[in-house]
Parts: structure tokens; C-alpha cells; sequence
């Protein structure tokens, strides 16, 4: 049998050569494992480290630069070829080749992409990726600086003045806990309050937040809730209307084992539960009120 030859750069070939009169090395470098493109430009949050590619901000599962720059390769370049092929992908940070702009964001790097076809290790393919970096305020970061956006807005009342403290302690609850669910989630934020009588106004950057809010409240306390919802416009590009989803949340003035005063007559607060307050007298006599009586009735707790 006739020795065969690499059309381009003459190594003989063997029987694990490609049958295209081509040695492998020669095959892969006129066919490589991918083929990507040789820059990536990327807008970054300074704020909160989402990025984006066009106006679509993703928020990074960690807020910090290098994992963020993983992700993003991933969700651009590499997740469609994974999807294909078999391929094992790696990165690799080319340290010397980090600039930063004036005010010391990264304005670029190179990353060097390795690729392996699984189950060979001869079948593998090297490529440079340049990143540039656009360091900006995603939309959500921008609102949150301005302090003025707000999608929908919590009501919190008591009765009257004699319950300040009550409101004051709930605000306090209410505080941490949307602290916890910014540091998750950075679209969750109060935008602002504002002092009302007898209570307060919380304006809300998302409707999600006033649900996880009313959720939070229900687990604690008894209040009359309310829901309304005023339309604001039209989103034109959806072609839906657009509305504010205001909720206002009364709570009651009383609590289990209050002692109150009826016609005269002492009452503990015997059960509440979701709409109504269940007292009983000294003499064993069963009341039942709804909500709403705590309100339009003048009454007179004992312990005051
Ligand atoms: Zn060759
Ligand atoms: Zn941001």
C-alpha cells in the first residue's frame, strides 16, 4: 500500500488520520471544535453587577467581577455550542491583559477559551476572546438612585393616635425584612414613605413586593385589608393596561386577651380570626363582631 501524505504540511499519514488527505492537527486547524466571535462587549452595572448584552439586564447570581464575567461568557457565547456538541468548556483570564478606564472600572480583558470534545482528548480547540466593558446603571440601579420610582403602594393605618407605637413597631419589621429580600434581590426596595395620619405610606418598586409584604404582615398580625387598583396608562408595546395596586392595611386595635368594655359589659378577647373577633363576658356570654366594628366604635380597652 502507497504512503499517504498531508496535503499541507506533508506528514505522512497513518491509519488514524481524517480520510481527507489531511493529518488531524491540519484538519482541526482548517476545522475548528467552535468557531467565536473575537470581541464581547458587555454592559455592567457599577451598582449591582447585572449585565446585559443589549437592554435585557441579568442579575448575577454573585456580585463579584470575575464570576460575572464567567457568566456572561456562558449565557453568550458558550451555552448555545454546549447545547449542540459535547464540548468541556474552560476559561482562563489573561492577567497582563486587564485595562481599566480613568475612573479605575475594567474596561477590558482577554480570556482564552479552551475547548475538549468529550471522550478525546486529541479533538480540542483553543480561542481568545477579548471582552469590552461598557460601566453603566442598569435600570433598576438608576431608579433606586433617584428614589422616586415606585409601582405600588401599602397603606398601614391604626385606629388612632393611641396606636403611634404600633406603627412604629411594625415599620421597624417591615424594614429588616425588605432588607433581607434587597440583599437577594435588588429590584425589592420601599422608594420612599411618606407620614400620614395615623400611619404611613410605603411606595413599593415592585407589585411582588406587596404581596411578600402582606404575606409577611398576615403571619403577625390581624388587619382589615383592602385592595384597589387605579389604571395609569397603557403599555403600548404589550398592549396591556397599565395599573398601580394600592392596598391599605387597617389594623385592628385590639389583641387576644384585651379586655374591652361593651355596653357596659367586660369582654375578653377570646379567638380572632380571619374576619371575625370572638369575645366572652364574665358571665360566659359569646360575642361575635366582624372587623369592621373595631373601627366605627369607640372602644375601650381596660388595660388603658
Ligand atoms: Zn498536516
Ligand atoms: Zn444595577
Amino acid at each position: 500500500m502507497p504512503h499517504r501524505f498531508c496535503a499541507i504540511c506533508g506528514t505522512r499519514l497513518d491509519k488514524d488520520s481524517p480520510h481527507f488527505g489531511m493529518c488531524l492537527k491540519c484538519y482541526l486547524s482548517e476545522n475548528p471544535l467552535f468557531d467565536l466571535p473575537k470581541n464581547l462587549s458587555l454592559n455592567i452595572c457599577i451598582d449591582c453587577g447585572s449585565y446585559s448584552k443589549k437592554d435585557m439586564w441579568i442579575l448575577p447570581s454573585e456580585n463579584e467581577l470575575f464570576s460575572i464575567i464567567k457568566e456572561a461568557i456562558h449565557r453568550f457565547l458558550l451555552k448555545p455550542l454546549i447545547k449542540q456538541n459535547k464540548i468541556d468548556f474552560s476559561l482562563k483570564f489573561e492577567e497582563n491583559s486587564l485595562k481599566y478606564s480613568s475612573k479605575d472600572y475594567l474596561k477590558s480583558i482577554e480570556v482564552e477559551i479552551k475547548g475538549n470534545l468529550k471522550g478525546s482528548s486529541e479533538i480540542k480547540h483553543k480561542q481568545v476572546v477579548k471582552l469590552n466593558f461598557n460601566p453603566i446603571l442598569c435600570k433598576n440601579c438608576s431608579n433606586l438612585r433617584g428614589g422616586t420610582y415606585f409601582i405600588s403602594i401599602i397603606q398601614l393605618r391604626v385606629k388612632d393616635e393611641k396606636y403611634t407605637d404600633l406603627i412604629d413597631n411594625i415599620l421597624n419589621e417591615i424594614n429588616k425584612f425588605v432588607d433581607k429580600l434587597f440583599e437577594k434581590d435588588p429590584r425589592q426596595y420601599i422608594s420612599k414613605l411618606v407620614d400620614q395620619k395615623n400611619g404611613m405610606d410605603l411606595y413599593l418598586s415592585t407589585n411582588e413586593l406587596m404581596n411578600s409584604i402582606i404575606k409577611f404582615l398576615k403571619s403577625k398580625y390581624h388587619f382589615l385589608l383592602k385592595r384597589t387598583k387605579k389604571l395609569i396608562g397603557r403599555d403600548s408595546q404589550k398592549g396591556k393596561n397599565l395599573y398601580r395596586l394600592k392596598t391599605s392595611v387597617k389594623f385592628l386595635p385590639i389583641r387576644i386577651n384585651d379586655e374591652i368594655l361593651i355596653s357596659n359589659e367586660y369582654y375578653i378577647v377570646e379567638s380572632i380570626t380571619k374576619n371575625k373577633i370572638i369575645l366572652r363576658s364574665k358571665n360566659n356570654i359569646k360575642l361575635i363582631k366582624d372587623y369592621d366594628y373595631f373601627f366605627s366604635e369607640n372602644i375601650m380597652r381596660s388595660k388603658e
